[in-house]
């Protein structure tokens, strides 16, 4: 077999997959019978490199994780089935069709209290439906990893270039470093949206809706903003494919796929509410503009296999510039909607880090301490009790988009964060105030974006929280 050849069919291959992928979750009509053979097709696709090469280890631990996507694609399909089947509402509505996973967060943006709880108490208990759908797919998955020597856990720090230890070190650091402030300012915060104390039914995705209630927004369309930001950096969002329909079946949260890298490249996403979709918008386009600058004549596995902590840096790298006043004021908000933005969406990403660490922590446990499928809702409840002082119900973890789906994924935020304020702060001691506008700072981006996988920013054993914790925490 030769490398050369077997990268080339590969990528044909995965075209074809995430087309069909891509249309299923816009919304589009896609061929569950397609995808069926595609997934077979690709899985001896992988199986036949694994029992060839051992290495390159990127594309060694990539195809291991095709092997196991393609054995558990039913259970993927299914869960997305049953989102949209399954969990719905008994009683409650959106724009006259019934409340249903898909729909959850744009109902709880405007649905009072009462009626959240409702909702929220109705998807745990029925989320007992999807549970053996999700063990299926976590059993197989872990049992194909064990069959080639490894488990999901190694082969995500093998890629992000750390070791388990330094990963449960930041992670548990970052923890520790922003617990008392996110429980103050959580308190502060559901007096001001709610008008009580924190409740369990109160996630971190109506808090991210609510809390921008009341914020004169300028006129601004979130796309053009982000086009501008981009180009005043010398870099371009030329190319990429935005796919902004709110058709009923579509993913309710954005997201950025790419068919072949650089060459096409798209975004999704449906209205939730304006500054929230600003976020994204500017997420999802860091993440296109990477994929975009990453550079064709480099192997497959340099273009394909990114890891999302490296991934995650460049689309955070765009929304936290979200987080500055100065740059708010940059793309039109006035002086004063710009400081209560900036300590508004402070709180939110104390909330997101807390959130996030304890699905980390959750994640690396269930992996590395081989946990029983029915004991991960108590451990999830746990984790978060400790890293953010609420008692929930531990069952939301399979309701949520991320956790159920993916087999670690959810540090990657973290790592990338910690990355990026490394980055951002560096950026302005080294070029002022208003950094964002420099070329030099899109070219020395573009040298991080550019080599894929060999980028400087893949490795993550030196990382460490204590900026970010730093710019969670202090007032500036
Ligand atoms: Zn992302």
């Amino acid at each position: 077999m030769n490398l050369p050849q077997w990268c080339q069919e590969t990528e044909e291959l995965a075209k074809h997959l995430r087309l069909e992928y891509w249309n299923m979750s816009v919304g589009l009509p896609y061929s569950e019978q397609k995808i069926g053979e595609l997934e077979a097709q690709s899985g001896k696709q992988t199986s036949a490199f694994l029992a060839h090469f051992k290495e390159p280890q990127d594309l060694v631990d990539d195809c291991i994780g095709s092997v196991a996507g393609s054995k558990t694609f039913k259970e993927g399909l299914a869960l997305q089935d049953a989102r949209k089947k399954i969990i719905v509402s008994s009683k409650h509505k959106l724009k006259r069709n019934p409340v249903s996973w898909q729909t959850w967060r744009q109902f709880a943006a405007q649905a009072n209290d009462a009626e959240r709880k409702h909702v929220y108490d109705e998807f745990i208990s029925l989320s007992k439906k999807i549970a053996p759908i999700v063990q299926k797919k976590f059993s197989v998955a872990g049992k194909t990893y064990a069959d080639y020597g490894t488990n999901p856990l190694d082969a995500y720090v093998r890629s992000h270039r750390m070791s388990v230890k330094h990963l449960r070190n930041v992670i548990g650091e970052l923890k520790e470093g922003i617990k008392s402030e996110f429980v103050k300012q959580n308190k502060h915060y559901s007096e001001v949206i709610f008008g009580r104390e924190p409740h369990y039914y109160d996630d971190f995705y109506v808090i991210r809706n609510k809390l921008y209630d009341g914020i004169t927004m300028p006129k601004l369309d979130p796309v053009k903003s982000v086009f501008a930001t981009i180009r005043g950096m010398g870099l371009s969002p030329d190319g990429i494919l935005l796919d902004a329909e709110d058709r009923p079946g579509k993913y309710a949260s954005p997201f950025m796929t790419s068919i072949v890298v650089p060459t096409d490249v798209r975004v999704s996403y449906k209205p939730e509410n304006p500054f929230s979709d600003l976020n994204s918008i500017y997420h999802e386009y860091g993440h296109a503009v990477h994929y975009k600058s990453i550079k064709a004549d480099l192997p497959f596995w340099t273009r394909n296999c990114i890891s999302e902590g490296l991934a995650e840096t460049f689309s955070i790298f765009f929304d936290k510039l979200l987080m500055r006043p100065g740059f708010l004021q940059h793309i039109g908000f006035k002086d004063e909607t710009a400081q209560e933005l900036r300590t508004r969406t402070r709180y939110k990403e104390l909330y997101g880090a807390a959130f996030y660490c304890a699905n980390s922590l959750f994640k690396i446990d269930s992996w590395e301490k081989q946990v029983p499928f029915d004991e991960l809702a108590p451990l999830y409840a746990k984790h978060v009790k400790s890293c953010m002082g609420l008692n929930i119900p531990g069952e939301y973890w399979l309701l949520h988009h991320i956790l159920p789906d993916s087999l670690m994924y959810v540090p990657s935020y973290m790592l990338a964060e910690m990355q990026v304020g490394e980055l951002h702060a560096r950026f302005e001691k080294e070029h002022g105030p208003q950094w964002w506008t420099s070329k030099e700072v899109g070219a020395e981006v573009d040298a991080l974006m550019s080599p894929g996988s060999d980028s400087p920013a893949a490795t993550f054993e030196k990382i460490n929280p204590s900026m970010m914790i730093k710019q969670l925490t202090t007032e500036r």
